[in-house]
Formats: C-alpha cells, structure tokens, sequence
C-alpha cells in the first residue's frame, strides 16, 4: 500500500475506540493506504473493546437445502437446477429427520434452512414443514429463508387479500403492495415457527454491480425491504457480502453503507430486531459462469474497470439504477474479473469491524481461503469462527472443500489465543471450553486432519452427512 499519511485520512484511534464512525470514503482511503498490519491490529482492539479479548466463538448448525431447484440464475451459482432435471430435488420429510436428528445428536442447536428458489411450492409448504420440524426439534432454531427466497415467495404465493400471482417478478408490483404482502406472508411464517433470517443473497448491494452477477433475484432495495420488515417482526439477522468479482473498492463499502444504514433506521426507531452479525467472503470462480469472466491483469496499465465505475457511482457522476449509463461510462466494467485472495479478505473483513459500530458480530470465513487464514481472521477483526456444520451444498457445488469439525474449530480459536466457546444463534455463550472442551479430548491429531475435499460433489441423499464443515452464512 502506498502512503498517504493515515491521519490525513481519519482520526483513527478514535474510531477504534469507538468515538468516531468511519465514513464511506474514509474505509476507501484506509482500504487503498494502511498497511494489512495496522488494519489487523486496529480490528483486533475494536473487536476485543466489543467482545473482550478472552473467548471467541463458534455455533453448531447444519445447512439444509431443502431444494435445489431455482428461479434465479445467478451467474456465481454451480448448485441451482431446473425442475424437471434430472438431479432436482425437494427434500422428503424422512430426509429431513434425518438430517436435523443427526445435528441434534451432536449437540447442534440450529438449522439454515434455505433453497433455491422453488417457483410452484405454496405458502402451505413452508407453513407446513416449519411447525412440522419446531415440532420434532423444539430444541432447534430455524434460521431460514434468504431475502432472495422471501421475494420470490411474494411473487409466486397466493394468498388472501393480494393480487394473485402472476407477475413473475415481485418487483412488477408497486412497493407499498410489496412490502405489504412480504409483511402478510413473514408472520405466516414467523407464526409457523421461523426464528430468524440468515443474510445470503446480498453479494453487492449496489444495483450496477447486482444485476450484472444476478439480476434475476432480489433488488438491493427488495433486499434491504425483507430485513427491515423482519425486523420490524421482531426478527434478528444476519448480513453479508460476496466479493472480489466484477465490483470496485468502492462497491463493497457501500454495500456497507447501505447495510450500516438500515442497521441505524432499525435502532432509531426501537424495532424489536437487528442486524446481529455480517460475515464477507470472496467469491469461489469454478464452475460458475462469472468465473469465466476474463481476468483482468493486474501488470497491466489498464486500470481495473470496476474501481473506475463504483468511484463514479460513488461520487454521484453515474447513477447505479441507469444500465445504459453505467454501460457508457466505462465499457469494460463488469466484464473483468478481480479474484480476491487471503491480504484482500483480510484488509476488508478488517475494515468491516471498523465500519460496523453498530452490528454485534463479525464472522471469519474460512470456507472460502482455508481453516488457517480463517483462523487469522480472528487477528483482523472477527470474534465468531461461524459454523461447525454438517453440510453446505452451495459453495461446495463451486468448489470449495474445506472441512473441519468442532475439535478442530476450537483447536484452530485456542492456538489463536483465545478460549472458544459454543455460541447459539443471538451469540449468547452455550458451553465456554475453557480448562475442557472438544479439542482438549483429542489424543491423536493424525486423525483430525481438515478435509480438503469432502464435498467432491453436491449431495442431498446423506453420503457426507458426517462430515463437518462450515459454511457462509449464506
Ligand atoms: S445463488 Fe441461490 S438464488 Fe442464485 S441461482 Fe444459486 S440457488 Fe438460486
């Protein structure tokens, strides 16, 4: 990074000690000029301000798919199907017991429940399976249905005092008849037992960036409308961001921004629930079709289109919602791609934490870079490991491999310097293993090596289902 003095930039002790919010540009500045060093030492001291600097954590859930069928075509997906092909499917109710029973056995305490986005299933489906499994798992919240999912469920479900369905997109409907018709099916919902939403489907928010990775699926606008109104529900939520693909710098922190924003409308205004937690991770290329993007080449004197884009959208010279604008100013962009690797995820997970005074948690992501720069994560700003999980179908079918299981998390939290510790969905601590605990009971590592690749295909019928892994937060 080059040098501009970081005091030019913001009162940085300030903002670490929580005195001071970084703006938009500010997390730029820092993002292009401060050393990966001061980044992780700077998230480091404000996550122990916010958490303490003894004990991180962990949760035990299992992510379950229960369809892979879907609407949507996002071009960073290798785990959709049509209905009709011949490896779709909607999971039968024996396979979900058997899958949230094996979960329950190892002391799990959550399920991730999410699609695809199923175009013929009825509100009654939903209704039916989420007091079908509180039933039969009382002990075990349900975290489910992405805001992606909650738009489609308003396009597609027929229920009283709605137009009927029809328009194939929820956003043909004017917004007051949307939000109104997301709020009549989210207490169906919460009433048949649904807990909490998870924050998958948020990649960038950012519209120019959005509808070239997914533009078939939620708005960052209808986005932003299903949280707000499961918070207004008395709903907590997770938040998150994919990237290192065709966005600017620019892009991921106003994606920030925007999220940032509605955290403060949320708390301004005394809603009952909250953002609780955002989680990063860049995005997984192979056999995706983003991933054939051509990569742009970093030796080059181009300069990286999207940087160039998300600055002017930035600076108010180009607006996000005009495609034909966006496609004028600088005709390259969105057709380059910019992996991210492990400085990248970690410059920006570290910038999170400083951008976040007002979200709870900041989760690692180690799925994505590999269970040791994921442990560093908790050196650049996470207090929250995410989950020892039984299985990810979404981010495995683009081919990431990596697998640990609960000794193994807490062995990579201890040897960080911390004590883990079992957490549940709202982050309350379950069991601090702090003189005991999973990883203390192991004799022999040479048998707990991390998988590297369990998930050599996406799975449904219970051929990995002892494998733990984690997962995004999908
Ligand atoms: S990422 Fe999710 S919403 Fe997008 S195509 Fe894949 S399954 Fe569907």
């Amino acid at each position: 990074m080059t040098g501009k003095p970081i005091h030019d930039i913001c009162d940085i002790d300030a903002v670490v000690a929580g005195r001071a919010r970084l703006t938009v540009e500010q997390a730029i500045e820092l993002y292009r000029h401060a050393s990966i060093h001061d980044l992780g030492e700077w998230a480091t001291t404000a996550a122990d301000r916010m958490h303490g600097n003894k004990v991180r954590t962990y949760v035990i859930d299992r992510n379950v798919n229960y369809t892979n069928v879907c609407s949507a075509k996002c071009t960073f997906c290798a785990f959709r199907r049509d209905d009709g092909d011949d490896d779709a499917y909607v999971l039968s109710k024996n396979e979900l017991r058997t899958k949230i029973g094996e979960l329950a056995d190892i002391g799990g305490t959550q399920v991730l429940l999410q699609g695809g986005m199923h175009p013929d299933l009825p509100i009654a489906f939903y209704e039916d399976l989420l007091g079908w499994l509180s039933d039969e798992f009382p002990q075990v919240h349900l975290h489910a249905f992405s805001p992606p999912e909650f738009v489609e469920f308003v396009a597609v479900f027929d229920i009283d005092g709605f137009p009927t369905p029809g328009a194939t997109r929820a956003g043909e409907l004017p917004r007051d008849v949307f939000v109104a018709k997301l709020e009549a099916i989210m207490k169906r919902l919460r009433d048949a037992g649904l807990k909490s939403l998870p924050g998958g489907g948020g990649e960038i928010l950012v519209e120019h960036v959005r509808r070239r990775i997914g533009s078939t699926k939620a708005t960052g606008t209808e986005w932003l409308d299903v949280m707000r109104v499961a918070h207004q529900l008395g709903m907590f939520t997770s938040s998150t961001m994919m990237f290192g693909h065709i966005e600017g710098v620019a892009d991921r922190f106003m994606h920030m921004g925007m999220i940032r924003d509605a955290q403060d409308e949320a708390m301004k205004n005394l809603w009952p629930g909250r953002y609780v937690s955002f989680i990063s991770w860049p995005f997984q290329p192979d056999h995706t079709p983003l991933g054939r993007v051509p990569q742009w080449d970093p030796e080059s004197n181009e300069p990286f289109a999207g940087d160039a884009l998300a600055d002017a959208v930035l600076h108010g010279e180009v607006d996000p919602f005009d495609k034909a604008a966006c496609g004028l100013a600088h005709k390259q962009a969105g057709k380059q791609l910019r992996l991210a690797g492990a400085t990248d995820y970690l410059r920006t997970q570290a910038l999170s934490r400083l951008f976040f005074d007002n979200i709870h948690s900041i989760g690692a992501s180690w799925v994505t870079m590999g269970p040791k720069i994921g442990q560093l994560g908790l050196k650049f700003g996470a207090n929250d490991m995410g989950s020892v999980m039984m299985e990810e179908n979404v981010v495995s079918a683009a081919g990431t491999t990596y697998c640990l299981n609960e000794a193994e998390i807490c062995r990579l939290i201890r040897a960080a310097g911390y004590t883990p510790a079992q957490r549940d969905n709202t982050y309350d601590f379950i069991a601090v293993h702090e003189t005991t605990g999973p990883d203390l009971d192991v004799a022999d590592w040479s048998a707990h090596r991390p998988a590297s690749s369990a998930f050599a295909e996406p799975d449904h019928d219970g051929k990995v289902e002892l494998t733990i892994s984690e997962s995004v937060e999908y």
